[in-house]
């Protein structure tokens, strides 16, 4: 389904993006990793849902027909759930991005790739001739122009919670255009809530891996062990880049989470049938949450790695990427902002 992008935007609802944010836990380093009370932060600079809409349009037009743009459906408050699709290859690789509303660097980051991929650039000649990449620049529209985490309109929950119980559009929506594109790699971007240190160290911990978001009994064993490689891939990849303090993300076992249903299948909105479809692997990121530091570095701790996997996942390095190191690395340890 194609339709224009001026189309698409008729049919959204605008809202004013708020100049401000507050949140709830204090903090008390200036200039540190967390957002103060009583602090102005400006999101003019960042991405909300026209800027996505634009930003799309703008891609498709000058990608020389390489990207496409459509919509899997409409949010709760009527606006596009826009994504765009780059190239041929048959593994499609399905990126998302700021399915949680108030993390915010992730859409930018997203759209830089989709340009990226649109480009002549080696690599991203190589990901367009061996994948098919879907990226979704912005899955909670609602909750990103309200800057909260969950949707807004009918119920106020969290999108990731909900491919179980399907009560969401933009839920039924995604899981329409997963049954349709049938992904073989997903990877999600998240900001993390809080200012952890990597175990064992006093280091700021920058970006965390999530290889795991579903206990690994509940994969196959090739599903662990490509989410594995994904996450190492990712993590070479930021190591090249510079010192980033990177740890595994915290235990987890959230079976109604968007990539957990990818990798376990069995699920379905009211009224389809669940397809038989699952994912040989799908990780996500969890970026530093958003402070006074620039979000260029914020928007590169999710391009970086994730052009890594793409490479990996388009040249087959992925599958004999070696994960041994993998147990080794440390965990986080969680912190309220400000200590
Ligand atoms: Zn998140």
């Amino acid at each position: 389904m194609r339709r224009s992008l001026a189309a698409l935007a008729l049919g959204a609802v605008l809202a004013t993006i708020p100049t401000t944010v507050a949140l709830a836990d204090p903090a008390h380093v200036p200039g540190g990793p967390c957002i103060q009370d009583n602090q102005n932060v400006s999101l003019s600079s960042v991405a909300n849902y026209a800027d996505v809409v634009a930003g799309l349009d703008q891609i498709e037009r000058t990608s020389n027909g390489l990207v496409s743009v459509g919509s899997a459906g409409q949010s709760g408050e009527g606006r596009e759930l826009l994504y765009a699709t780059v190239g041929t290859g048959p593994d499609v690789f399905w990126l998302q991005a700021r399915i949680h509303g108030n993390e915010l660097h992730s859409t930018e980051a997203a759209l830089a790739i989709l340009k990226h991929l649109a480009s002549g650039a080696p690599d991203a000649r190589l990901i367009r001739d061996n994948l098919t990449v879907v990226v979704i620049p912005m899955y909670n529209t609602d909750g990103a122009e309200a800057n909260i985490r969950q949707s807004t309109t009918p119920l106020r929950i969290d999108l990731n919670r909900d491919w179980e119980n399907f009560a969401q559009p933009e839920s039924r929506a995604f899981w329409q255009l997963f049954t349709q594109v049938r992904p073989t790699y997903a990877l999600d971007l998240h900001h993390m809530g809080q200012a952890p240190i990597v175990a064992g160290t006093d280091d700021l911990n920058q970006f965390q891996i999530g290889a795991r978001s579903i206990d690994p009994s509940r994969m196959t064993a090739a599903q662990w062990a490509t989410n594995r490689a994904m996450a190492m891939v990712s993590l070479e990849a930021l190591d090249q880049f510079g010192p980033v303090n990177y740890a595994r993300y915290p235990i987890i076992d959230i079976t109604n989470a968007v990539i957990s249903r990818m990798i376990m299948g069995g699920t379905a909105p009211l009224g389809e049938t669940p397809v038989a479809h699952i994912v040989d692997g799908a990780i996500f990121y969890e970026v530093r949450s958003v402070g006074q530091k620039s979000n260029g570095q914020l928007e590169n701790l999710f391009r970086i790695p994730t052009m890594a996997v793409l490479v990996a996942a388009a040249d087959g390095s992925l599958a004999g990427q070696d994960i041994s190191g993998f147990d080794a690395l440390p965990f986080a340890v969680q912190r309220p902002c400000g200590v």
